[in-house]
């Protein structure tokens, strides 16, 4: 594919994202400010709709990537954004005085490359070590990438491609996704999107978790969050725990059995 073909394939991405009615999502995030100092942090707009498409937070060029000593890894594919094309051009005003004016040709295609195809020196917005339980994550066969959005509490767990993506290094946020996966194993499937009694087993694994590994952590985020799906279900709060009491239970012991087990492993 040329240069100018692949500007359009980029364009027509952004056009369809129009036509589907995608742009509230993916507007939200584009302009999410990021926490980290990154290169994207300064492209246009349409540019980084383009890396929200490509499912990622952090894009740059293959020589940026070896400037953050990071290597590309073999293999990954990259995707394209726009640079303008412009060319100078020297016109003489009425007075007879010279100028260079600067003209917008078109654009050119760039190839950038995600920060989840990279490997290498650790990214600004990674936190120092992983959380408690990270090797319970990587047992169940997921991978934990951090995406560089400022949100007090984000995070996601998507089964299909078996992933957890935080853009907090708080644990509590980690642990609750890590339930999400452990819960899946047990059920054999989830629902899609948020689903209250989901959520609420979840956010009550991760309570439990917090408290048996950062005993500092505010848990008045989990009450909060709880109280506002029993709300969605028509439900006290009690009842809306107790409903799920059982399945937290197998949860956390699905989690803390593994844990356990490669403690043992190492010992
Ligand atoms: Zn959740």
């Amino acid at each position: 594919m040329n240069d100018s073909k692949k500007a359009k394939v980029c364009l027509q991405r952004i056009v369809n994202l129009f036509k589907e009615g995608d742009i509230p999502k993916a507007l939200a995030i584009a302009t999410i400010p990021p926490q980290a100092d990154i290169p994207s942090a300064k492209w246009s707009w349409g540019n980084k709709v383009l890396q929200f498409l490509a499912d990622t937070s952090d894009a740059r060029g293959f020589r940026q990537w070896e400037q953050a000593c990071r290597k590309v890894n073999k293999g990954a594919k990259a995707f394209h954004i726009l640079g303008p094309k412009a060319r100078t051009i020297k016109e003489t005003d009425e007075n007879g005085q010279k100028t260079e004016k600067v003209i917008l040709t078109g654009f050119f295609a760039i190839a950038v490359f995600r920060a989840e195809d990279t490997d290498g020196e650790p990214l600004p917005y990674e936190p120092a070590s992983p959380p408690p339980l990270a090797d319970v994550a990587e047992e169940f066969g997921l991978s934990v990438s951090y995406q560089t959005f400022a949100s007090g509490h984000y995070g996601y767990y998507q089964g299909k491609s078996k992933r957890i993506v935080l853009a907090t290094h708080e644990a509590q946020v980690f642990f609750h996704e890590l339930a999400h996966a452990a819960h899946h194993r047990i059920a054999g499937k989830l629902k899609g999107g948020q689903v209250p009694s989901q959520e609420i087993i979840a956010e009550l694994t991760a309570a439990t978790l917090s408290r048996l590994y950062c005993p500092e952590a505010n848990l008045g985020f989990s009450y909060e969050y709880v109280k506002s799906y029993a709300k969605k279900s028509r439900k006290s709060i009690e009842r809306a725990c107790l409903a799920v009491i059982n399945t937290v239970g197998k949860v956390l012991d699905e989690i803390l059995n593994t844990h356990l087990q490669l403690k043992e492993e190492v010992a």
